[in-house]
């Protein structure tokens, strides 16, 4: 049941080309005029300004900015538009679809990875056309390496899909993941990376010759079935496998839900805590101390809680109060946020649920927007190439229908998507 497709507009927009004078070698170059310009970092919409863009970058933008005389620019008109820097997705699994329509056990167990990895493609492009142009996929889920060529697909103009940061398989601690349940001689399909001690460290190591943009450890999960999270790796192990991977130059996400498993992560190293659905008020202050990111998850948890029967009515079940709680305490502390849902848990190209529930549960809008731009382009040390609109970054840039500053749905509105200066909907 895979939601219908958004961006089928029939928005027409006027598009001219104004002074024809170009030579053949000049970068494609766009006037985009827009109503209002969301920058990435002022919460507050520029009224009136334009952007122009030429070849994969932005060139200029301001309330003067016009086409120049000596070069061939399409000029497109935004009337009534906001126009942003392309969302970043936190936290997505593109080799994931939602677990109503299959569970997560019998997609990592039975479905082919051709299947998989024909599906991602699917969900590339669906996020790409919801406006999210980058995403930071945190792990295949038992897909191995498949998320290296997707992304190596989208690069090479294969197939339309965001800018990816790939983790590969994730990292577990022996035998803490799953599948589980089966007679315990028969070696099952794993949804990440099993290593430990020296081997964790080794691991890492492979993954990013691999291809691995980020590492991601699981501080912690639960050990069987229906029993809660608990820790797994120590921190001695973590913050060996974290030096690692910094000494590579790549970040570092800890899926962690327990108090002591991001209490450890937190203390080894991480960049970010995933879920932290668990976490106190002394854990968030260690965060906000060491300037680790959190990505609260809210849309995973409001998913599996509606796949469960829940009306999306308060009172909320347990889960999703402990994850809106999470987030209040983290707020409270002043810890950096994430924005990423969970992505695959949920339909690919809904990305902006994550969005519309951390303002329903306080953060202002226009908070949450820097957030999914430039904050998590900063978390992600992208901030000089994506995030902002200013000159000479990327040209990934969203035009949405009225002002998400304002009103957060907005963001589903999407009238236009270019990234790296290509339009892939308008
Ligand atoms: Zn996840």
């Amino acid at each position: 049941m895979i939601a219908r497709l958004r961006w089928a507009l029939s928005v027409t927009l006027c598009v001219a080309v104004v002074a024809a004078t170009a030579t053949a070698a000049a970068d494609p170059a766009y006037l985009l005029k827009p109503s209002r310009v969301f920058d990435g970092v002022d919460p507050k919409p520029h009224e009136g300004w334009a952007v122009l863009v030429r070849g994969e970058r932005i060139e200029a933008a301001g309330p003067a900015v016009t086409a120049p005389p000596d070069t061939e620019v399409t000029v497109v008109e935004l009337p009534g538009d906001t126009l942003m820097p392309g969302l970043i997705e936190g936290h997505s699994h593109l080799f994931l679809h939602p677990y109503n329509e299959t569970s997560w056990d019998d997609q990592v167990l039975h479905e082919p990875l051709a299947l998989r990895t024909a599906r991602a493609t699917v969900a590339a492009k669906a996020t790409l056309l919801a406006g999210f142009t980058t995403v930071r996929d945190l792990g295949t889920e038992g897909a191995g390496y498949a998320d290296v060529g997707l992304k190596q697909a989208i690069e090479q103009g294969i197939i339309p899909g965001p800018r990816m940061l790939v983790a590969t398989r994730a990292l577990v601690a022996t035998g803490a993941y799953g599948p589980k349940g089966f007679e315990p001689g028969i070696v099952i399909p794993q949804g990440a990376e099993e290593a430990d001690g020296a081997n964790l460290v080794a691991a890492v190591r492979h993954q990013i010759g691999a291809g691995a943009d980020v590492i991601k450890l699981y501080a912690d999960y639960r050990w069987r079935p229906g029993e809660p999270s608990r820790a797994t790796f120590s921190e001695a192990e973590m913050r060996a496998a974290i030096e690692a991977a910094h000494s590579a130059g790549r970040i570092v996400a800890a899926h962690a839900n327990t108090a002591e498993g991001m209490r450890r992560a937190i203390l080894a190293g991480t960049d970010s805590i995933e879920h932290g659905g668990e976490g106190t008020p002394e854990v968030f202050k260690l965060m906000r101390e060491r300037g680790v990111t959190y990505c609260p998850t809210l849309a995973a948890s409001d998913a599996v809680a509606r796949y469960h029967g829940w009306n999306g009515l308060d009172p909320a079940p347990p889960p999703v109060a402990q994850a809106r709680k999470a987030f209040d305490v983290a707020r409270a502390a002043g810890v950096t946020m994430c924005v990423g849902g969970d992505v695959g848990v949920f339909a690919h190209g809904e990305n902006a649920r994550e969005i519309e529930l951390m303002v329903a549960a306080g953060m202002p809008a226009a908070q949450v927007l820097m957030a999914a731009t430039s904050g998590n382009a900063h978390s992600f040390h992208m901030g000089d190439q994506v995030g902002t609109i200013q000159p000479g970054l990327l040209a990934d840039l969203v035009a949405v229908e009225g002002d998400p500053s304002r009103h957060i749905q907005a963001v589903r509105a999407i009238r236009f998507v270019m990234k790296g200066g290509k339009v892939y909907a308008k």
